[in-house]
């Protein structure tokens, strides 16, 4: 990738809930950039493997699933196989067990080079997952690691998944954490070089423009 995408790669990491997808799509709009949600593409995996029947649904077919898959992400709408998916990929069945898919090496090594050709191919982007700032582009010059408490953060999925009962979320993020820390491939870390932003009492305009200082754009 020629340096200048480099420089128009920003890297946002973080925990369930910590505020990424909302983050990254109001720092887009301000850098007049496209930002992937790289867990709607955890998200469509899981949500198509859970498609398929249960005699069949090993690790083999999951790995097919995601190299099969036809996903698109513009502007928040997740197209999947030529449906739009956007709602689907949040259900509870796809939150407990998307996780899971992710932990396959297999499956992330596939979402890692599409991830990089969606980059390639704009010139740069705002990427937000896991492991975008300590795998994925880790040469990238701008990096976050959002975090926020648990309860602001079970506040804020709530608005986003299908679920009200505010214990249940925070029980399934707190698992969901521990699984994608805990992995051997690529867990959740701040990479290096990344800033930390708790963003627990900050609203969105702020934490874009605390970002936005925190770096050297031009
Ligand atoms: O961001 P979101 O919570 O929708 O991500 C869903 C799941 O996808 C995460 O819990 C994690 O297991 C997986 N994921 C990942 N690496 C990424 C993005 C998401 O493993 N870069």
């Amino acid at each position: 990738m020629n340096s200048s995408a480099n420089e128009k790669i920003i890297a946002i990491d973080g925990p369930a809930g910590s505020g990424k997808s909302t983050i990254a799509k109001a720092l887009a709009k301000r850098l007049n950039l496209e930002y992937l949600d790289t867990g709607a593409m955890y998200r469509a995996v899981a949500f198509l493997s859970l498609q398929q029947s249960e005699e069949t649904r090993d690790d083999q077919r999951v790995l097919e699933v995601a190299e099969e898959m036809d996903f698109n992400f513009t502007d928040g709408i997740c197209v999947v196989n030529g449906h739009d998916v956007t709602k689907e990929i949040r259900s509870s069945e796809v939150t407990e067990t998307v996780s899971a898919v992710a932990a396959m090496p297999e499956v992330r090594k596939e979402m890692v080079k599409r991830q990089r050709i969606w980059v390639e191919e704009r010139g740069g982007g705002v990427v937000e997952g896991r492991d975008i700032g300590s795998v994925v582009f880790p040469q990238a010059k701008v990096k976050v690691y959002l975090t926020a408490s648990e309860e602001i953060r079970a506040e804020r999925r709530i608005g986003q998944e299908e679920s009200v009962d505010t214990l249940g979320v925070a029980d399934s993020i707190r698992k969901r954490d521990e699984a994608d820390k805990g992995r051997s491939t690529s867990p959740l870390v701040r990479s290096e070089g990344a800033v930390e932003l708790d963003t627990s009492l900050m609203g969105v305009e702020e934490t874009v423009e605390e970002i936005l200082g925190l770096f050297r754009w031009n």
